[in-house]
């Protein structure tokens, strides 16, 4: 069996902000045969990440973890589709599956340990898309973030910035359900506006209204952040860790301020780190692997009880993808961000 295959592909390497004339979409012929040992599934929602930029930089310190991105090759991304053709007993044509794909019509697995793929519950009654964001990735750095990292108590304060998107509006509502007191920051009046109305957030600002980004923490937090999920880096980092209680812990998730302007990246004040006995801890999604169907299950569950919503936000077709993933560096995305194909 042979289908012709579009893909989106850097034209080259990508090192400061991006724009959709980076991006080309390209086309090769994909060919399964029932020898291979190998599944083509046939892709219905693209996630669209912020870290994908780093894989498109000549040089980054996230290439220790994940694989450079090269110009004119196919993009591994995180996605749902379905299975059209299989040489393995334990994918059906018709399967629906979630994990790694790729920013294309077509992608060729081949089932191994090493290969995040899950089969899809058709009874669950979730929408599809759900399965890239609120119950795959984004639900898993937002629940293992906040739960493992940030470790948060009843009445405890947090702060999460880019509390609009896809991880930063789970994270808030997560931590109100664990009973703490919760402020988020975005960058337009309509996401502060959606955050306190809709996500139940205590109080939310928008931070480019903020001339002074420490005395607007001071004003939100008068008695402190305990706990800081950082998404942004650079200017937030440091006015979060001026407000900082002792033993407070920032959940290091992302600085996407830093992605596309390293001269912004944070300059921690370390005597506020020490005397304050502050944590800082980075992590990664993929830590939590091994807790993703129990957490996965929690999530789903809160859902069901109206207790979580989800924020997504969905273009159609696979052009659209640049524009997509343009757009989450300029704050023009709100929830998770979807490309949808078929
Ligand atoms: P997202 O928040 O849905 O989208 C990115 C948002 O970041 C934009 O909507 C924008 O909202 C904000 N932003 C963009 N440029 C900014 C800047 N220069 N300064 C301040 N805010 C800016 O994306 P996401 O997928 O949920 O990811 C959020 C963060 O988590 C990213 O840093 C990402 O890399 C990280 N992440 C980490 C992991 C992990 O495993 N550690 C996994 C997933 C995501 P505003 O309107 O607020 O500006």
């Amino acid at each position: 069996m042979e289908v012709e295959n579009r893909y989106v592909a850097i034209r080259h390497h990508v090192e400061g902000s991006p724009s959709v004339d980076d991006f080309e979409v390209k086309s090769a012929p994909v060919r399964w045969t029932p020898e291979s040992g190998e599944v083509l599934v046939k892709n219905m929602y693209l996630s669209i990440d912020p870290y994908q930029l780093n894989r498109m930089k000549r040089q980054s310190a996230s290439h220790h973890s994940v694989d450079v991105i090269l110009p004119g090759e196919r993009i591994g991304s995180t996605g749902v589709g379905e299975v059209v053709a299989s040489a393995c007993p334990e994918y059906e044509v018709g399967d629906v599956v979630a994990g790694v794909l790729a920013w294309e019509e077509y992608t060729l697995f081949r089932p191994s340990p090493a290969v995040l793929m899950v089969k899809v519950d058709a009874t669950s009654g979730f929408p599809l898309s759900y399965q890239v964001g609120v119950l795959g990735t984004s639900g898993m750095t937002a629940y293992g973030g906040l739960f493992e990292v940030g470790k948060p108590q009843k009445g405890e304060k947090v702060f999460v910035s880019a509390a609009s998107g896809s991880v930063g509006s789970l994270v808030g509502q997560f931590a109100k359900l664990a009973g703490c007191y919760v402020v988020g920051c975005a960058g337009t009046q309509a996401k502060v506006d959606m955050l306190k109305d809709k996500l139940g957030f205590d109080d939310a600002f928008n931070y480019k209204d903020e001339p002074d980004l420490k005395s607007a923490l001071k004003k939100y937090f008068p008695d402190g952040i305990d706990i800081y999920f950082e998404n942004v880096g650079g200017e937030m980092l440091n006015a979060a860790l001026a407000n900082m209680n002792t033993y407070g812990r920032v959940a290091v998730c992302g600085v996407i301020a830093e992605y596309t302007d390293p001269g912004k990246r944070a300059s921690p004040d370390f005597l506020e780190i020490i005397y304050k006995r502050i944590t800082l801890r980075g992590f990664f999604a993929y830590d939590f692997m091994a807790k993703f169907h129990e957490f996965m299950g929690i999530i789903g569950d809160w859902i069901r009880e109206g207790k979580v919503q989800a924020v997504e936000d969905i273009s159609e077709g696979l052009e659209s993808v640049p524009s997509a993933f343009v757009a989450l560096y300029r704050g023009q995305n709100v929830g998770k961000t979807l490309v949808k194909l078929a």
